[in-house]
Formats: C-alpha cells, sequence, structure tokens
C-alpha cells in the first residue's frame, strides 16, 4: 500500500525542504503517533550503509580525485573522499551533497533510493529493514476455513484525485466503511501499484488497487484487489478521467465514484497481518486480498503504465506467519 503513508510522506517532505530539520523531527514524531508502530530493532552491522560506508572508504583510499559521498545510518552526506580545492569540483560536490540530503526524504522504487534502501532514507524508516512482519508477500501454503465475510459498506461518494509522486491516490469523503472481526473500518483512499504486489500462489497480476482503511483507534485494514487485462473498469476510468495534469495537486472531481465496483463479485479473500508496503513500512496492518481478480482494459492498464512503469515493492519474507483462505 502507499496511500495513507504516502501522503503524509509527500507533505512531509515538503515540508522538511521547505522549514529543515527541527520541523521535520516535529512531524516524525506526530506521524509515529498516528501509525500503530512497534519497537524496531537497530540495523544491522553488515546493513547496506555499513557497506557502502566501505566501499567508499576503499574508493578514497585509491585516490580517486573525485570525492566520495555515502549516507548514513541517519542519512546524513558525510565526506568519505579527498577535497582536490578546485572550483568546479567543489560545485559539483556541493549538488552531491544536495542530492544525498534530498535522499532522506525521496524514497523510490529503484537504485539508491530503491526499497533495499529506504530504511537508510530516514531513522523513521528502520522497520523497512528490521521488520519481521513486512508486505507484500507472496500468498501460498494457506489454511482454509470459514472466514467471516467483510461486511462492506460503500456507497457512491464524492472524491478527489492525486498523483503524490509514488502512485494514483484517489481520497474520499467519509462515509465508506467495512467490518470485520468486530472492528469497523473507515474507507479512507485507495491507490494503485504496478505490478500486483501482493502475489497468489506465485502469480503477478497487471496491477492491484489497495484500499486503505482505518479504525477509531487507528488501526489499518487494507484490501488488495488483483487487476488483470479483460474489460473496461468503470472505477478505473472515472479515476483516469479525473487524473489532474499536474503532480501533488489534488483534483476534486465533480461526479461521484462507488468504490464498490472496484470489488470482484466473489468476495472470498486471503487474510494476514503484514505491513504498509511503503515507507515507513509500519507493522500491524490487516490484509484482505481479493480471491477473484478484476478486469481492466489494455487501455486503462497502459495509462497507469505510463504514469508508473513500476511501482511495487519487492515480497517480503513470511516468517512462519499465518495465511487463512476463505473455504
Ligand atoms: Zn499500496
Amino acid at each position: 500500500m502507499a496511500g495513507f503513508d504516502v501522503k503524509r510522506g509527500g507533505a512531509r517532505a515538503l515540508a522538511v525542504a521547505l522549514l529543515g530539520w527541527t520541523l521535520a523531527a516535529a512531524m516524525a514524531a506526530a506521524a509515529k503517533e498516528a501509525t500503530p508502530e512497534p519497537a524496531a530493532a537497530s540495523a544491522p552491522e553488515d546493513s547496506p550503509s555499513v557497506l557502502r560506508q566501505r566501499l567508499a572508504e576503499r574508493l578514497a583510499q585509491k585516490g580517486d580525485s573525485a570525492p566520495v559521498k555515502v549516507a548514513t545510518h541517519g542519512g546524513k552526506p558525510e565526506h568519505a573522499g579527498r577535497d582536490t580545492g578546485k572550483k568546479s569540483e567543489a560545485k559539483k560536490a556541493d549538488a552531491k551533497e544536495a542530492a544525498a540530503a534530498h535522499r532522506d526524504l525521496h524514497w523510490s522504487y529503484e537504485g539508491v533510493t530503491g526499497p533495499e534502501h529506504w530504511a537508510e532514507l530516514n531513522p523513521e524508516f528502520r522497520q523497512c529493514a528490521s521488520g519481521q512482519r513486512q508486505s507484500p508477500i507472496d500468498v501460498r501454503d494457506t489454511i482454509k476455513v470459514d472466514l467471516e465475510p467483510i461486511q462492506i459498506d460503500y456507497h457512491p461518494t464524492a472524491f478527489s484525485v492525486v498523483d503524490n509522486g509514488h502512485t494514483v491516490q484517489v481520497n474520499l469523503k467519509p462515509g465508506n466503511a467495512i467490518q470485520v472481526m468486530g472492528r469497523r473500518y473507515e474507507l479512507l483512499e485507495f491507490h494503485f501499484h504496478r505490478p500486483s504486489e501482493e502475489r497468489i500462489n506465485g502469480r503477478q497480476f497487471d496491477m492491484e488497487a489497495h484500499l486503505v482503511h482505518k479504525d477509531a483507534e487507528g488501526h489499518l485494514a487494507v484490501i488488495a484487489v488483483e487487476l488483470e487485462r479483460g474489460h473496461d473498469q468503470p472505477v478505473v476510468q472515472t479515476v483516469w478521467n479525473n487524473l489532474p495534469l499536474e503532480k501533488n495537486e489534488e483534483l476534486a472531481a465533480q461526479v461521484l465514484l462507488d468504490p464498490a465496483l472496484l470489488l470482484p463479485q466473489d468476495k472470498s479473500y486471503f487474510t494476514y497481518m503484514g505491513s504498509l508496503t511503503t515507507p515507513p513500512c509500519s507493522e500491524g496492518v490487516l490484509w484482505m486480498v481479493m480471491r477473484q481478480p478484476v478486469e481492466a482494459s489494455a487501455q486503462e492498464l497502459a495509462i497507469f503504465g505510463k504514469l508508473y512503469p513500476m511501482n511495487a515493492r519487492p515480497l517480503q519474507d513470511l516468517s512462519a506467519r499465518l495465511i487463512k483462505e476463505s473455504n
């Protein structure tokens, strides 16, 4: 999932850029309060950041003329090479330093800010590396039981769309809820991944929608819907129709959208306990993965592919977690 967290991450990134570290710390504390946050272990000694530090030191010893910069655990840039004192190189170094500083705030799906490095970008993201109950997973070896049906109470609703730099997210006005395992969760938003993050018996789908819910005590529950190529998907098309032209500009739609139409007819599902699939990778998230995929047209799938060719976190270890499946 990306939306709930992504939105906050984006807003925080902007605030940090403008106001600096003090405010960042305050916002991080607030964010921590808003999410169920189990304690996380410190990073292992052979974590990628330590390995990169060692590599940088080795390169510096070899006498490379360009200063080498690496991100430490805290993400602060640090000189690890010699400074030649030349003006142009100093300029280059400044640019590099600025880029390194930005790395704290911008996570992505590839390269030095990709999933393998999320935990190094910000102390708040440490669970992305140290967590033991992370998402997504390959859903297999399930136990089949009489799972209670999810009580779904969705209605045509006013909405807005934002391209937040990590996905396309649909924010919904209140009034949609699900009830499951004795809790009532309000639907906050839904968003998309390509290709699917969860897999079912090893199968990855063209896309996946995450419908993100929260209960009164702040517990998160996500319904994942797999999308595969086929007929038009009315909700997906409505979202694309209302896509803003600019990133990070939320556009209020002039029509209503019924999130129920995004769900498959067969409401059988798999369920397990996992995490946000985007930083800060907080755990304690109840996942419900719909067993039946929903169709979307080739054109609808292609439109998202133009914006986000790949925004799926790699599979995480199941670590002896139980996965239940509807009979
Ligand atoms: Zn997601």
